[in-house]
């Protein structure tokens, strides 16, 4: 990107470290390695679970947009005394639970257009690299046990503390509810837990200092490091995560390293309900599942990128409507530049056309401008509609159908950059597919096998799948 001034822009990213918007500079030239921290898989995930993979996954988005190769990482947390529990009151194993969980979520993400991770480790999988992580711990002197638990000490870990910006002197003294019951033999009451016994009926795994499992903040730790390496450039999560989450991935991770961690921390804000904290006892908690009952989920994707990730955003059945007025009115524009281009004439775009095309460019040039101000969504939504204004009043019966094709790919491909589909692919119908079959059996017969297997690559894109059987070509929808 380049400014009026010809100079290059740079991308500006908020760290929750340094407290400043700074440019982005990755670590190595053309990729980004991202870290995204995930939920704990005991139920369906709630809608302020929905804003993190939302946002991030933007993020993601922009940057491939921008031609980076993004290794994206986000684990599921499936081993945890809530799985435990809600294992217990169902009577089943814990790994039923994580496992149906994860399922779900995966549905979930995929009905809000979040890409599936490049990786989703899971924190059972990776056991033996905790064990490993925490033995060097022990080693470097930034660990010690006590009757089977092993905490980190943190007065060992000079810079604990940089990223939440908080006085320690005051959470060691003041903050006595850090001092959980039990864990009084720590040295510190800000020392937290990477290993811990067993206690009756729980899952463990053998390890050194006893039969147990690991703290929650060590699996991240590890996790990063086996699928990104010992440096990363962005880590991510929800703000309720700085303080004590992220916090203590620096601590192990710089310590049993001995490298700076992550470079750029970044922390979106939380999803209110009708401006009070969204929970259960309150009564006004959703499942994103609940929200698919009624509204299609682009809405909800549209709706959390309508803020700016790091502002508290509220939820409301109203503001749900007016994202579905507003991703109704992208979508239509969207639609009536399809229509206007399939019924336009043919032959090469006239001058003036040429010329409306360039101009529409500036809404792009708008629309990377708000997402390199730290992913300004709001700002870059407001870029898209502008385009769709425009492209409303600049496009007719009487353009070409190849203006008319480029119009309707600039609106489709920022809609695309924020994951919003604003032109739904037509689902094929079964006398269609039952007719590219037949259109099949006859190439086939004609030994036309290239236009054969090109039929099967086609309905295949759409989700069918053909399978040959002795009686005959069946089909079903994948
Ligand atoms: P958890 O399963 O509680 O560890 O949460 C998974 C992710 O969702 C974390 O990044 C949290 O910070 C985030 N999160 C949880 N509740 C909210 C909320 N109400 N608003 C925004 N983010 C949230
Ligand atoms: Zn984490």
């Amino acid at each position: 990107m380049f400014t009026e001034k010809g100079e290059q822009r740079k991308m500006q990213v908020y760290n929750t470290l340094t407290k400043k918007k700074e440019e982005f500079v990755p670590l190595e030239e053309g990729k980004v390695r991202m870290y995204v921290c995930g939920p704990t898989v005991y139920n369906f995930i709630h809608i302020g679970n929905a804003r993190p993979m939302i946002v991030f996954d933007t993020v993601r988005r922009y940057m491939e947009y921008k031609g980076y190769e993004v290794n994206y990482v986000s684990n599921f947390t499936d081993v945890d005394d809530k799985i435990i529990r809600k294992a217990n009151e169902e009577g089943v194993s814990p790994e039923e639970i994580s496992r149906r969980y994860i399922a779900e979520c995966k549905k979930d993400m995929s009905m809000m257009n979040v890409k599936p991770a490049t990786t989703h480790p899971l924190a059972t999988q990776e056991i033996d690299g905790m064990l490993e992580m925490i033995q060097t711990l022990i080693d470097k002197g930034y660990a010690y046990e006590v009757n089977g638990t092993v905490y980190f000490r943190t007065r060992k870990f000079a810079s604990y503390g940089k990223l939440s910006h908080k006085n320690l002197d005051d959470l060691r003294g003041g903050n006595r509810s850090l001092l959980v019951t039990g864990e009084e033999e720590k040295e510190d009451p800000l020392d937290f837990v990477l290993w811990k016994p067993r206690k009756e009926g729980e899952p463990f795994w053998e390890s050194p200092w006893s039969q147990g499992r690991p703290g929650w903040h060590i699996e991240c730790s590890v996790m990063s490091k086996k699928y990104l390496g010992e440096q990363i450039d962005i880590h991510a999560g929800g703000e309720d995560l700085v303080f004590p989450h992220h916090e203590n991935e620096i601590a192990q991770s710089e310590a049993c390293n001995g490298k700076e961690f992550a470079h750029y921390w970044l922390h979106n804000a939380f999803l209110n309900i009708d401006n009070r904290k969204m929970s259960k006892s309150l009564g006004n908690f959703f499942t994103v599942r609940e929200i698919s009952e009624k509204y299609d989920l682009q809405v909800l994707r549209f709706f959390m990128l309508s803020a700016h990730y790091r502002s508290p955003l509220n939820f409301s059945g109203e503001l749900m409507e007016a994202a579905r007025n507003g991703l109704g009115r992208l979508a239509t524009t969207a639609e009536n530049l399809k229509y206007l281009g399939e019924h336009a004439g043919e032959g090469e775009k006239t001058s003036g056309e040429h010329e409306l095309l360039a101009q529409a460019g500036e809404f792009t040039k708008k629309f990377e401008a708000a997402m390199e101000d730290d992913f300004n969504t709001a700002d870059a939504i407001a870029a898209v509609f502008e385009l769709a204004k425009y492209l409303n009043t600049n496009t007719s019966a009487q353009n070409t159908k190849a203006y008319l094709g480029e119009c309707l790919e600039l609106l489709v491909k920022l809609g695309d950059i924020l994951g919003l589909i604003l032109l739904k692919e037509e689902e094929l119908l079964d006398g269609d597919i039952e007719a590219l079959i037949a259109e099949r059996q006859a190439a086939r017969k004609a030994k036309n096998f290239a236009r054969a297997d090109e039929i099967r690559a086609q309905l295949l894109e759409k989700g069918i799948v053909l399978e040959d059987t002795r009686e005959g070509v069946k089909w079903k929808r994948a």
